[in-house]
């Protein structure tokens, strides 16, 4: 992922000083001055935090854990980005992931920096109790820098509401008086946590393919007259003569809600034929019964049924498969919901989709993006997609500062609006020049913190 945001970033500035409308009143050399300047603040963090834990295990024993909470930018508001808890965690992830954050607020509209943390453990190696000993000692670490105007941290792999509502909890300990419901977000209900905020991502990643594929294909047929040509812009408007197929990797919060939101659909007509999670694909030509695999799911700690006999005992019509087949099967759309780097320059060359929608963060590494871009396949990346959790979260900071509380469909209603409003904001530049779709969200990110930080007098 590092090398991905990196090249990123410097095409997107490189891309603004061709750009007329990037601060169009400066002389070339003021103008190259603050270009410059723009790249050394985007491409470091403010801050990087580490501390080694120190846990007392239940056997007796201490043992030290690293981990991190990264800033990199609070231009537009408190730091703000999940709390991840993995074996693979390591500071240089931490720090590109803060970047993402504070890229994919700006793209958003969304009035918070990027920040990101990570402990350095495999949560299912670790009981209740110590886990929940893990989350105080974060929270006692780096509490100096958290705070609810200061740094949010939610949660992230690994990491759940339960979580959050254990180190909100310890903040409100250590910091008496303080205003705390707005210190983390992704709580528990109970905890002032919001409606829909679990729903939130997926929910926005399946809105983000159903707006390109149906509202703004369908809305611009003279302009995509210039892009028939496209496989992607072919899918869309035949769709008509027969369902778009789908399949979905991951079948957690983000993939499982993605499924229904697709299986429940009324404005495309969707086939979801393939799912997978960490132990499996499952596969049926005539769609798979999705509210069935959700139930099955919820009673089996999250995972998909393995064996003939669970799917014959729950009334499930599938066929087993290999786990990562998933990724090369004959659908139209895939969405990516799982892990970072699943399609490489090893697999790229196989898939089959025309759409690949990216749930997870960075599951296309750049190689295999821009192979398959050249290839006319458009891949709506994760800084436009998976933004439904941070806008969310951003509604639950609101209703903790004001204890005022949005129903489920107002949740859902503002999370639709401040999407669209950044796809109207990012689909008409990506068909009418020649960038993919991520170097065209980046670009418009750039530009948005750029003006901010000139007009903040930063870039001097
Ligand atoms: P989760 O832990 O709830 O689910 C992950 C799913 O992926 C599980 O079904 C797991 O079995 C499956 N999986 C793991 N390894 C796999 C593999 N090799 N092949 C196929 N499936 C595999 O996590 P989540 O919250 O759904 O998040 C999924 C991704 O989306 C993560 O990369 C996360 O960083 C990203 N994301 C999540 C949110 C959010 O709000 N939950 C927001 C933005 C980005």
């Amino acid at each position: 992922m590092s090398d991905k945001m990196k090249a990123i970033i410097e095409q997107s500035l490189g891309q603004l000083m061709e750009d007329d409308t990037f601060l169009p009143h400066l002389q070339e050399d003021k103008r190259k001055r603050a270009h410059d300047s723009l790249v050394s603040i985007l491409s470091t963090p403010n801050h990087i935090i580490k501390s080694f834990l120190r846990i007392s295990l239940e056997n007796g024993r201490i043992t030290r854990i690293p981990a991190f909470r990264v800033q990199h930018n609070n231009t537009l508001g408190p730091y703000k980005g999940g709390i991840r808890f993995h074996e693979s965690v390591n500071e240089d992830e931490v720090v590109n992931l803060a970047k993402l954050m504070t890229l994919k607020n700006a793209l958003h509209d969304v009035p918070f920096g990027g920040g990101k943390g990570g402990v350095v453990i495999n949560p299912r190696k670790y009981s209740e109790a110590e886990l929940n000993l893990i989350c105080k000692k974060y929270v006692h670490y780096f509490s100096d820098s958290l705070g609810t105007e200061k740094d949010i941290p939610a949660p992230d792999i690994g990491t759940g509401e339960r979580e959050m509502d254990w180190m909100m909890a310890e903040f409100k300990s250590i910091h008496p008086g303080e205003t705390y419901r707005g210190s983390f977000t992704g709580k528990s209900v109970l905890n002032g946590g919001s409606l829909g905020r679990r729903e939130a991502t997926g929910k926005g990643v399946y809105y983000t393919y159903r707006y390109l594929l149906h509202d703004f294909i369908k809305e611009n047929i003279n302009l995509m007259n210039n892009h028939k040509n496209k496989p992607f812009v072919q899918t869309a408007l035949q769709h008509h003569d027969g369902p778009l197929t789908i399949a979905i990797q991951g079948f957690g919060n983000v993939g499982s809600v993605v499924a229904l939101e697709a299986y429940q659909c009324v404005h495309l007509q969707n086939k979801v034929v393939a799912v997978s999670d960490r132990n499996v694909t499952l596969y049926n030509s005539d769609g798979l019964d999705i509210p069935a695999l959700i139930s099955y799911s919820n009673k089996h700690e999250g995972d998909l049924p393995t064996t003939e006999g669970q799917l014959k005992e729950h009334n499930i019509k599938a066929t087993i498969k290999d786990r990562d087949g998933l990724l090369t099967s004959n659908v139209d759309v895939l969405f990516l919901a799982a892990l970072e780097d699943q399609i490489h320059r090893d697999n790229c060359q196989d898939i089959k989709a025309q759409v690949i929608v990216e749930g997870a963060n960075s599951p296309v590494t750049e190689e295999a993006g821009r192979f398959l871009s050249n290839k006319g396949i458009v891949i709506i990346p994760d800084i436009l997609a998976n933004a439904g959790g941070v806008i969310v979260s951003y509604l639950e900071w609101l209703q903790g500062r004001d204890t005022q509380f949005y129903t489920e469909e107002q949740v859902y209603e503002l999370l639709h609006q401040k999407m669209k409003t950044t796809f109207e904001s990012v689909f008409p530049p990506f068909f009418s020049n020649t960038l993919p779709l991520r170097e065209t969200c980046y670009t418009h990110a750039v530009m948005k913190l750029s003006t901010i930080l000139y007009r903040q007098g930063k870039l001097y």
